[in-house]
């Protein structure tokens, strides 16, 4: 990296910072032990400002995936201020590229240019000037405006506040300087920091082969639910990350209890029967080129391709006649509900045989599906 691309502020915060923490905390430790509470208290500011990011900066400005109450959007910038991460405006830009871009030069933490690249190097390289056409609709935000031109002023500020409280609570404010602040800071930094860097290398890809964003379990207790990455990028515009009730997906569980106490509407979600073509048209695509390219077995070509059509049929009867139960009248929906249950078990028993098709396949060395 040439030094006049070099951002020098950014560059200096965040390397000034790692040292600091490297020498302050071995000192700190030589003089005190740190107690469960403030310990504690550092976790659920980590958690605080990480799902403000995620809530905030990501599903609701850079994706649209729902509708906030202003109390709401206030208090997600207060915390994303917190979290030091740039303003809203600069980093929807940033990520709105990544999307619209993803692994290609004009990705700005793009994967390919390496992983310590996408994970903080980036971020020293000086920012490309925010294209309003990219975020127009952001920029008729007041607050969101308010908060980018006074963005340093509003990150100290809302940092002071919160180290001074804690310091104030616990009566100790060198301990919350170093660990509700700085502490919390890496932290919260390098957890974000793994969605742009592990979330593009480490994991499976479930939903498409079209990009490296991965789904990484692990990784979802670590970005507060934001690990299912190969479904996001798929899917962008659902306010899921995890679809399923079970999976780990704090952000999506914090913008339901919004919507459902009334500060949260217009939540955004992908119907399952596109989530579930979406599947078997990327997995037929995967299984037909093993099989083209290193099974050569013309029999088994056939299976896949009829197998996967087949299934897609059933899905497309499934989905008509479902459309079509919603909107009659209840009193006429009992006549479909037994064509419904039909193809649902139809949709099933192919499900199952593309199941077994998939193992076939995947019992021949090569790839697994
Ligand atoms: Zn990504
Ligand atoms: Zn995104």
């Amino acid at each position: 990296m040439r030094s006049e691309n070099i951002q020098w502020p950014t560059t200096i915060f965040l390397i000034g910072y790692h040292v600091f923490l490297a020498i302050a905390l071995p000192i700190y430790f030589m003089h005190h032990t740190l107690s469960g509470a403030m310990l504690g208290t550092t976790i659920a500011l980590v958690f605080a400002s990480g799902l403000a990011i995620t809530a905030g900066y990501h599903r609701l400005y850079s994706h649209l995936t729902y509708k906030a109450h202003p109390i709401v959007e206030a208090v997600l910038l207060f915390f994303s201020s917190v979290a030091t991460q740039g303003s809203a405006l600069q980093w929807c830009h940033d990520h709105r590229l990544h999307h619209a871009y993803v692994d290609t030069d004009r990705d700005p933490y793009s994967i390919k240019k390496g992983f310590f690249f996408a994970h903080f190097l980036w971020m020293l390289r000086a920012p490309k000037p925010i294209d309003p056409k990219l975020v127009a609709d952001l920029m008729r935000n007041k607050m969101l405006v308010f908060q980018h031109r006074y963005y340093g002023l509003c990150m100290i500020v809302s940092n002071l506040i919160v180290f001074l409280t804690v310091g104030w609570l616990f009566n100790d404010y060198w301990g919350a300087f170093l660990f509700a602040w700085w502490v919390r800071l890496f932290l919260l930094h390098h957890t974000t920091w793994f969605i742009n860097s592990l979330a593009h290398t480490w994991g499976d890809r479930h939903y498409s082969e079209e990009h490296s964003a991965v789904d990484n379990y692990i990784l979802c207790l670590l970005t507060y639910g934001e690990g299912y990455h190969n479904y996001h990028h798929t899917f962008a515009h659902d306010y899921r990350n995890g679809i399923r009730w079970y999976h780990f997906d704090p952000t999506k569980w914090l913008i339901w209890i919004l919507s459902k106490v009334g500060l949260a509407k217009d939540l955004k979600r992908v119907s399952d029967f596109r989530i579930a073509r979406q599947l078997v048209v990327d997995h037929k695509k995967r299984l037909l080129e093993k099989v083209r390219s290193s099974i050569h077995d013309l029999g088994l070509e056939k299976k896949v391709s009829d197998a996967g059509e087949a299934l897609l049929e059933r899905l497309t009867a499934l989905q008509t006649l479902y459309d079509r139960y919603k909107k009659i009248p209840r009193q006429e929906a009992h006549a479909l509900r037994d064509q419904l249950r039909t193809a649902r078990r139809e949709w099933k028993a192919h499900w199952k045989e593309w199941k077994k098709v998939i193992k076939l396949v995947n019992q021949k060395p090569g790839l697994q599906i």
